[in-house]
């Protein structure tokens, strides 16, 4: 099975929000202490640099594949990125989960991070 993939995106380094939240050891525990292809921070994927990255990135191949995107709340990520699924024919319902790491220390978005990476796991061996 393909190992899910984590992007943070990070709201540009100037977001009120990841004030708590120490970028470098959260990145460096997901690709280090977790079972992820890879992580990669991006600064704005909700800008159009963003959606160019998704248009570059998102693989129409790979629909087996699941993003654990690091960010603002699900249901504006699942807003903002639909298109960019859309157009590779993905299925942004299955393939993407959006986590809310906002307002949270370093500990605790890790600690999500890890309890949704294990599940995802768990459920492609399900
Ligand atoms: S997608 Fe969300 S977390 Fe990312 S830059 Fe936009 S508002 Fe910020």
């Amino acid at each position: 099975m393909e190992k899910p993939r984590f992007i943070m995106c990070f709201c540009t380094g100037e977001c009120p929000g990841f004030s708590k939240l120490q970028l470098w050891p959260l990145i460096n525990f997901v690709r280090n202490e977790l079972d992820v292809e890879y992580a990669v921070i991006h600064p704005q994927l909700c800008v159009e640099d963003g959606d160019r990255f998704l248009a570059d990135y998102l693989d129409p191949n790979d629909k087996e594949r699941i993003y654990i995107v690091g960010g603002c709340a699900p249901v504006m990520q699942k807003k903002m990125f639909k298109e960019a699924f859309k157009a590779k024919g993905l299925n942004i319902d299955k393939q993407l989960i959006p986590l809310d790491l906002r307002n949270m220390p370093t500990e605790e978005a890790m600690k999500k991070v890890q309890e949704t990476v294990e599940q995802v796991l768990k459920e492609q061996k399900a």
